[in-house]
Parts: structure tokens; C-alpha cells; sequence
């Protein structure tokens, strides 16, 4: 038994709508904003509350946050009851997601004991891609608004984005520690919604040894140390598009742009490049690229720190295969225009580098940047450039990072194979 019983009704808030805001919950978006409550009631530090229409009738139940404008992050609608199992299951369906095609038939028996099947973590749901880290969690995409999870071989990396859910840690690791054959769990409180959130923003380890590891996917090692790193330390959501680097760089000159550690690079020296040079403004991120290479056996690679807006003005090299992935130049809404010269900029620099016949692949990040936008700023940045430009695929995050339908802001990272001629 825990000390407190957070699901218990006693120990849970109760938000009330205002009058004609009952039609917010009908399109199940997790996120019920303090705009439309009216009153409430229960404890202030409760980690569950329910949202009750003006008769007190219950019409969702989720996280509570008693200083974020998003107030409840809802898990269940309607009479749907909102229990500790609920929590549960949503984590443990979550993780059986991903080792199987979802069909019931391909998920091992027993669901909830996974680590009796753990040689099957080898292989990440869809069967094609032979990894040991995967996104287990992915927040709003797996019903879950609030939590995300990676996993690298035996550690997991948590982000909590709520206070009623960090009250919930206890439940969390429990599910974690039990599904997955964990060494240890790097609670990486780095989110800014946590400031918003008033919780604490330092990193905490429960775990054995150090919190970092070496990872496989496709057949390549790759090192990741989630205190030191960006994001919980490896980008998994470019998983796919890593593989399909690797099935076009065959005999080409590869510039991989915000290199970070190295991962196109890796994969475009083990599709037989003819060489592959890493640019990236971290020196931290570079050393590590240059010892993911040397993981691999592709020590003849180069590492260039430098700012990529300065390295594709100044560079003489040219290329015939481009990665150019930044970070998200658009934090919020209000940093679009700004962030739609940078993504011009840099785009219209790079094509400049690649000899006719190139291919490039090009990325926005930003949640706030819609893929109209960006095919606009791609077509704005061929125009300057001088360059005839197609693209022929359009590319997303890997499918370890579903995106709910009821919550399309989850969907962040787009963009495209180009031809460029
Ligand atoms: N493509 C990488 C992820 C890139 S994350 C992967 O698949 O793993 C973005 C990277 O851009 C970070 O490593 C960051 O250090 C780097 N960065 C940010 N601003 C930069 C700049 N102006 N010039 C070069 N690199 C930059």
C-alpha cells in the first residue's frame, strides 16, 4: 500500500466547467486548459482530478496541475474511471505495442511480464529495424499526456511534464522496472514545461553503475549518455530516415549537417560513402560522433565544430548527399518568422554545396512549423539558390512516435527527400 492513495476520490480535485464549454471533451483532446473551468474543489497538491460538467456530472479524468493553463492532461472521457490500473495498462499496452504488430495474436502472452520475453527486445515492433532503444512512451501518441519514455538497452530515460503525474514517479517506476529488464531509470526533469510546472529541474538516478550505455540499431553501435546529451541522448525519432541515409550514400560525398552525435554519418559510412564529414556547433557532440564512428570502424571520417550557417558559406567542399537536420528554430508560435529565415537560410546555403544529381534530406522539428511552411521555405531557399529541386518522399518520425489523432500537436518533425539537379 502506498502512504496515499492518489486515486482515492477524497485525495482528488474537481474542476468544474463553465456553462456551454461541456462540448470541449467530445474531441478527446487531452489538454482541458483553465479557461474553461468555473470553480473547483479538493485538495490543490491532488495528482488526479476530474472535470465534472456545470450538473456535477464527470466528463474526464486526468494529471492535475495546479499552476499550468493546461489544468488536467486527460486520460479517460466520459464515465470511464480513472484508477491506478488505468495508469497501468496504458503503460504496459504501450510497451507491447512495440514489440509486436499491436495484432493481439503477435504480442507475447503474458503482456505484463515482457521480461521473460526480453530476446525479443532485439527487434522493435514492424520487425525491421534490429534495435535495443526505442521510445516505450510517447506521451499524448500513447494516451499517456505527460510522460515519455526511451529506452537504451538496459536504462530508461523519463521526462515528466506534470506535477500530478511526478507525484505518480513511485507507479511509473514500478511498471517500468518490471516490464523492461532495466539497470536503471535517468529521470531527466529538463522539459521547461517543469518550471511552469514548479518542479524541480534536476536530474535523478535510480539505478546501478553509471546511467549510460552503448545502443545497437540497424547493426551499428552507438554510445549514449543521457546527463550529458540532448533530449534524453539519442534522436530515435530519425530512425527511419538514418536507414534510408544509408541505402543512398553508396559512393557519395556526404555532408551531414547538425551532426550531434553522429548517427546519418554512421549510417552513411556504412552504406559505403565515399567519405562523410560531420559539422556540428557542439564540441561535446562532435567528440562523441567521432567515437560513434570509431565504434563502427569508419575512423576516416571527418568532425568540423563549427556553426552551420557559417560552415556551408565558408566550406570549398562539394557534395553529393545532405543532411541537414538543426534544432527547432521555432519555439513557439511567435519565433515563426524568425525561425523561417533561419530554415531558409541554411537550406539555400546547402543546396549550393551539391554538385547536380545530389540528394539532400532536410528537416524542421518544430511543432509550431507546419509541413506547408516548410515546403514553401524549400521552395523559397531552390529559387535563391538557382537550383531545380524535387522531392521524392516525404519523411516523418519513426513509428515508435505515434501521433494521437485527438492531439495533433504531437506531431512535430517533418521533411523531405530532395533531388537536387
Ligand atoms: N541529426 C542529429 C540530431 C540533431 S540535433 C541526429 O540524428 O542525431 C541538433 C544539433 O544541432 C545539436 O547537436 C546542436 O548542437 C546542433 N546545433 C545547434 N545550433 C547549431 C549551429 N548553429 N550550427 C551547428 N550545429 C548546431
Amino acid at each position: 500500500m502506498r502512504a496515499v492513495d492518489f486515486f482515492e476520490p477524497a485525495n482528488r480535485r474537481i474542476l468544474t466547467l463553465k456553462p456551454g464549454k461541456e462540448r470541449l471533451v467530445a474531441n478527446r483532446h487531452p489538454w482541458i486548459f483553465a479557461g474553461a473551468i468555473a470553480r473547483e474543489s479538493g485538495p490543490e497538491e491532488a495528482a488526479i482530478a476530474d472535470l465534472v460538467d456545470p450538473r456535477g456530472r464527470r466528463v474526464a479524468s486526468g494529471f492535475h496541475s495546479l499552476h499550468s493553463q493546461i489544468r488536467v492532461r486527460a486520460l479517460t472521457f466520459g464515465d470511464e474511471v480513472l484508477t491506478e490500473e488505468t495508469l497501468c495498462e496504458r503503460m504496459v499496452s504501450s510497451i507491447a505495442r512495440r514489440m509486436g504488430s499491436g495484432l493481439k495474436s503477435k504480442v507475447p502472452r503474458d503482456v505484463a511480464r515482457l521480461r521473460d520475453v526480453r530476446p525479443a527486445l532485439s527487434t522493435l515492433d514492424l520487425t525491421t529495424y534490429a534495435t535495443n532503444a526505442m521510445r516505450v512512451i510517447n506521451a499524448e501518441g500513447d494516451e499517456l499526456s505527460g510522460l515519455t519514455v526511451d529506452r537504451y538497452d538496459d536504462l530508461a530515460v523519463v521526462e515528466i511534464a506534470n506535477a500530478g503525474l511526478e507525484q505518480l514517479r513511485p507507479v511509473i517506476n514500478d511498471v517500468l522496472s518490471r516490464e523492461l529488464a532495466l539497470r536503471g531509470i535517468w529521470w531527466k526533469n529538463d522539459i521547461p514545461a517543469r518550471h511552469i510546472e514548479r518542479l524541480p529541474m534536476d536530474p535523478e538516478w535510480t539505478g546501478e553503475g553509471e546511467p549510460s550505455t552503448e545502443i545497437v540499431e540497424n547493426g551499428l553501435r552507438f554510445r549514449v549518455d543521457p546527463p550529458s546529451g540532448q533530449k534524453t541522448g539519442f534522436f530515435l525519432d530519425q530512425r527511419e530516415n538514418r536507414a534510408l541515409t544509408r541505402t543512398l550514400a553508396g559512393g557519395r560525398r556526404v555532408l551531414n549537417l547538425f551532426s550531434y552525435s553522429g548517427a546519418f554519418g554512421v549510417y552513411a559510412a556504412a552504406g559505403g560513402a565515399a567519405s562523410v564529414e560531420n559539422v556540428d556547433i557542439s564540441a561535446g557532440a562532435i567528440e562523441v560522433a567521432r567515437q560513434n564512428h570509431g565504434l563502427n570502424g569508419f575512423d576516416e571520417a571527418s568532425f568540423v565544430v563549427a556553426d552551420a550557417f557559417d560552415y556551408v558559406r565558408k566550406t570549398t567542399s562539394r557534395f553529393d548527399l545532405l543532411i541537414c537536420d538543426p534544432p527547432a528554430f521555432a519555439k513557439s508560435r511567435g519565433d515563426i518568422d524568425r525561425a523561417a529565415r533561419g530554415y531558409k537560410d541554411i537550406n539555400l546555403f546547402a543546396m549550393k554545396l551539391l554538385d547536380p544529381g545530389a540528394r539532400m534530406l532536410t528537416f524542421s522539428c518544430s511543432g509550431h512549423m507546419s509541413l506547408d511552411l516548410f515546403q514553401k521555405i524549400i521552395f523559397s531557399a531552390a529559387q535563391d539558390a538557382g537550383r531545380r529541386v524535387a522531392f521524392v518522399r516525404r519523411l516523418t518520425a519513426a513509428p515508435d512516435h505515434p501521433v494521437s489523432l485527438f492531439c495533433p500537436e504531437g506531431e512535430y518533425l517533418k521533411g523531405f527527400l530532395l533531388e537536387v539537379r
